[in-house]
């Protein structure tokens, strides 16, 4: 299917992991893709060249999140690729996707720790969401991702848990903000998802996460790109603020 003809998207992170499986899966339906990315570039232009050797089309866009002057440096080589390849500066869909993880424990939380968490997984995305209203089309959509840890108590993630929280904020209030102008957005959890970190090649650990997921397995990235492009499709037109369950069934219980 080709439901993303014609239109543009932003996804952040996408040189790796959950992102690049998005920015792929929106290219295959055939979404100009502005594939971003913090330190990897060569990662995100391996993505893109993935993309066309696929027959898509997608860029790479460069700037690190949580730090002064982030969105600015981010929009700047966005509008300007996007303007060389359309001859506009419109955007159809935002992906907030670029978070890091904590993965420390309560003792070990310094206030720096803290604050990037806060910085790359909730300021960024709100500020994002900000700079795009002037880019973003009628119709327009955005899905920014959260996590099953905020509904699954791990000690070990409690700051990490708490910016996924303020991130679910941003699809009830932005929904109605953004509702007159006929642009989604929502929230999308996984659950533990295989994103090229070491421990997935631990068989006795994989085992173990696999355990966590009604299904019996870990996620794969496609798993939760499948369930961002149909948000990004036109079908999702009557769904928004949501929260969407993209754990596996691991929040079952
Ligand atoms: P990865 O760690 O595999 O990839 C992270 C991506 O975000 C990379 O493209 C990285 O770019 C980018 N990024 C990280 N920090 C910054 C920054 N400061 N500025 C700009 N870009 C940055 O992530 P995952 O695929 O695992 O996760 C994607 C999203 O899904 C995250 O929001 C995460 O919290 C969430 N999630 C993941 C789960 C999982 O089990 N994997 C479970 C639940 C939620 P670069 O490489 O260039 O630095």
């Amino acid at each position: 299917m080709n439901r993303l003809t014609g239109k543009t998207a932003l996804v952040t992170g996408s040189s790796r992991g959950i992102g690049r499986a998005i920015a792929e899966r929106l290219a295959r339906e055939g979404a100009l893709v502005a594939v971003h990315c913090s330190t990897g570039v060569e990662a995100a232009e391996d993505v893109v060249a993935s993309i066309e050797s696929d027959g898509g089309r997608a860029f790479v866009v460069q700037a690190e999140l949580g730090v002064p002057g982030d969105v600015h440096e981010l929009f700047l080589a966005l509008e300007q690729g996007l303007k060389e390849r359309t001859g506009s500066t419109d955007l159809d869909i935002v992906v907030n996707n670029a978070g890091v993880m904590g993965g420390v424990s309560v003792e070990d939380t310094t206030q720096e720790k803290f604050d990037r968490l806060f910085a790359v997984n909730v300021r960024a995305p709100f500020f994002i969401i900000q700079r795009a209203l002037a880019n973003l089309t009628e119709g327009g959509r955005i899905v920014n991702i959260s996590s099953g840890l905020t509904r699954f108590a791990n000690p070990d993630e409690i700051a990490y848990a708490m910016t996924k929280g303020a991130v679910e904020q941003l699809a009830l209030h932005f929904a109605k903000y953004l509702a007159p102008r006929n642009i989604t957005i929502n929230s999308v959890a996984p659950g533990i998802t295989r994103n090229g970190s070491p421990v997935f090649d631990i068989p006795e650990a994989v085992e173990q996460m696999a355990q966590l997921s009604a299904f019996g397995r870990v996620g794969e990235p496609q798993d939760v790109a499948d369930v961002v492009a149909f948000l990004a499709s036109p079908d999702a037109r009557w769904v928004t603020g949501a929260f969407i369950d993209a754990s596996g069934g691991t929040l079952l219980g």
